[in-house]
């Protein structure tokens, strides 16, 4: 297949463009290397089965002729980083909304398969655990930044639907978990290369608030697996899913590990939220995806601990430094 990736070149971009290369596909990847850099596709890039586009979602008539030659297309452009979408707002808002009814727009025209990656965002902040997709979403305020995110990334996904629900196009959306594994930066704000990164530094590792919120870890290896497999999964179309793991841990439990698997002498130092982010602002205190749904389409089961993401994210940020 001929298969358009746009965020190719970004963290979880540049994992999927390698699985499909593997699998013998062609691929190309629309990406303006704002938070995507072109080392995540070094090696790869030959003009011929891996062609790089560097260029924005925006721009709709070059997104028009790349869908229009594409088999398939997932959508992955996108403002990422808690850190980066306080910064910078209106591109959050513009490049997620504006990009994604670009590439909508062409899908439709083409009737090409499209795939979104939303974001367990979406949920807000709502308490419940584990979060399963029909659960409703409890936004903040529009005052706080942080929920823009959460909102345009849940505007595409009702974008989405109602392509499926208006023409039958066949749209798949997934609920991306917290995501990590080689080649991720800790640069927008992503905990866990920030904390590799500074025990192997030997720095002070920055836990926000008091520690005792949590997440759910995946490697990119499983998600992208996920990614993979619902390209052939018709029950998928007009659904949305979750992928990630479910195995919880808080924030401070994770330090802890960090600095036990490098061996670092770091102090784990906690940092107000208004210190990190500013002043207003929310965390999430549990997000646990309910898996069900995706297990039961794609049989998806997470092969990968947070040991072994730990473990590949060092070693990798040790080879860096
Ligand atoms: N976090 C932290 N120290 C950091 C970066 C993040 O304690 O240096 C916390 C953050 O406040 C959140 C969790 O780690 O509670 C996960 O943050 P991340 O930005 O990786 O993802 P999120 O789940 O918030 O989107």
């Amino acid at each position: 297949m001929n298969i358009l990736v746009t965020g190719g070149a970004g963290f979880i971009g540049s994992h999927l463009c390698r699985t499909l290369l593997d699998e013998g596909h062609e691929v190309v990847v629309l990406d303006d290397l704002s938070t995507g850099t072109y080392q995540n596709l070094e090696g790869i890039e030959d003009g011929r089965r891996l062609r790089l586009i560097v260029d924005s979602v925006n721009n709709a008539q070059l997104v028009d002729q790349c869908v229009r030659e594409a088999d398939y297309v997932y959508h992955l452009a996108s403002a990422v980083g808690v850190r980066l979408i306080i910064d910078q707002p209106v591109r959050t808002i513009e490049s997620i909304v504006g990009g994604t009814e670009n590439v909508l727009k062409s899908c439709a025209r083409y009737r090409r398969p499209f795939l979104l990656t939303s974001t367990s965002e979406v949920y807000g902040k709502g308490s419940k655990v584990p979060f399963t997709e029909d659960d409703d979403t409890v936004m903040g305020p529009t005052s706080t930044r942080r929920w823009s995110y959460a909102c345009a990334k849940a505007l595409d996904e009702f974008l989405a639907l109602a392509y499926w629900v208006e023409s039958r196009l066949p749209v798949t959306v997934v609920r991306l978990f917290n995501t990590v594994g080689p080649r991720q930066t800790g640069q927008y704000g992503m905990v866990i290369p920030s904390f590799v990164m500074q025990a192997l530094q030997g720095k002070p590792i920055t836990v926000y608030g008091d520690g005792t919120q949590s997440r759910c870890f995946a490697h990119v290896k499983d998600v992208v697996g996920a990614l993979n497999a619902l390209r052939d999964c018709k029950a998928a179309h007009g659904q949305v899913m979750n992928i990630g793991n479910d195995q919880e841990i808080t924030i401070m439990e994770l330090a802890r590990k960090v600095k036990e698997m490098t061996g670092s002498a770091s102090e784990i130092q906690l940092v107000p939220y208004s210190e990190a982010y500013g002043a207003g602002f929310d965390d999430m205190h549990r997000r646990v995806p309910n898996l069900a749904k995706i297990r039961s389409l794609i049989g998806y089961q997470p092969t990968q601990s947070l040991e072994d993401i730990l473990r590949d994210v060092i070693a990798e940020k040790r080879a860096k430094l």
